[in-house]
């Protein structure tokens, strides 16, 4: 009986941590979670063993490395709201960029070789309005880009000096959940567009609103490239596996090359929940440029990745499926809810 090969994935109680941990395992790698559950979630750690510990803890990675002598690390484990990267800097250069550094060192000490890094389409910051290619990166605007560019760069002079191997996956929106409905996004707060609109639908979020309707698109609001989860975490397969027979690295854009406005969103959501979302305008957010789409190119070419679930439809349905388990509908519709069943039950 052959064993499975592990694989440690930092960050792998996350949302797209979890996904890709799956996504391992339907590839027959054995995914290590690792995870200080610090905005993880327990119930997401399904498909391997778990080992909880911080990133910048030299010492339980090393073990955790000894123990499980994986052939490659996905690394996830780190912050990622842009306005609490403003406010409060020294939080994202220590987890992002100093954990990061610990997790190398103990891979340089452990001879583990591999490395998939998730970076962030923010790493380009104020981009022109056509698709953003890889080779335009490099002036983040906040300290959430700026650590994810830092450890890239940081990177490739591991690759240059030491061997180690690594693709950086730039992702730009990330969305919709597992057709399973046992994992999806869950954050707390939560800010991105497409939860907050369903928990709006659900009574959550009364306050939701389109920010920005001024921006120079087709209808004033701005334009995203997003990406389904499983897709995201299916070119992490791809990239490994490009890893392993001798690659080594570089950085990649994981986007459809599809922009959507904001109104084109709602639009689908409202298409596929069958109500329209309750919603309010407000200024601009801060930071928020109008048009941010991948050209996906090198990923298609290189790592011969092709989304497959990231047409909208596809995107709400899943999505809407999660939400419906993880944010229970809430007063007068939950209230409405219960009595109907008690009604049935009786
Ligand atoms: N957005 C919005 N209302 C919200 C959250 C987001 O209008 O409650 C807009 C936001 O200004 C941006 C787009 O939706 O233009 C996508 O935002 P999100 O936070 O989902 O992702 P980002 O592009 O900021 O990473």
């Amino acid at each position: 009986m052959s064993v499975a090969k592990s694989v440690m994935v930092t960050g792998g109680a996350g949302y797209i941590g979890a996904h890709c941990c799956k996504a391992l395992f339907e590839a027959g790698f054995n995914p290590v979670c690792y995870d200080n559950f610090s905005t993880g979630h327990r119930e997401f750690v399904k498909w391997g063993p778990l080992v909880e510990g911080n990133v910048r803890d030299r010492d339980r990675v090393t073990s955790a490395l000894r123990e499980h002598n994986p052939i490659a690390v996905i690394h996830f484990a780190a912050f990622s709201l842009v306005g609490e990267s403003m406010s409060d800097p020294q939080k994202y250069y220590q987890n992002n960029v100093v954990g990061t550094l610990m997790l190398l060192q103990a891979m340089r000490e452990a001879r583990c070789s591999n490395l998939v890094f998730s970076s962030t389409g923010a790493v380009y910051g104020n981009a022109d309005d056509k698709p953003i290619r890889e080779t335009d990166a490099g002036v983040p605007i906040n300290p959430y880009g700026h650590s994810k560019w830092m450890v890239e760069q940081i990177l490739r002079d591991y690759r240059a000096a030491y061997g180690l191997k690594s693709f950086s996956l730039r992702y730009f929106n990330a969305c919709g959940a597992d057709a399973s409905g046992l994992i999806g996004e869950m954050r707390e707060p939560e800010t991105h567009l497409i939860p907050r609109a369903m928990m709006a639908l659900q009574g959550h979020a009364a306050d939701f609103a389109i920010f920005g309707s001024d921006y120079p698109t087709a209808d004033g609001t701005a334009v995203r490239d997003y990406i389904h989860v499983t897709d995201l975490a299916a070119a992490h397969i791809l990239a490994l596996k490009r890893l392993l027979s001798g690659d080594v690295g570089g950085s990649f854009n994981l986007g459809t090359g599809n922009g959507y406005s904001v109104r084109e969103i709602l639009s689908a959501i409202n298409a596929g929940v069958g109500r329209p979302v309750p919603v309010l305008k407000k200024d601009r957010r801060p930071g928020d440029p109008a048009i941010l789409v991948a050209d996906p190119t090198a990923a298609f070419e290189t790592l011969m990745f092709r989304p497959k679930c990231s047409d909208l439809a596809t995107i709400v349905r899943t999505a809407w499926g999660w939400h419906q388990k993880a944010h229970p509908m809430k007063a007068p519709e939950a209230r409405a809810q219960e009595r109907l069943s008690s009604l049935a039950d009786s």
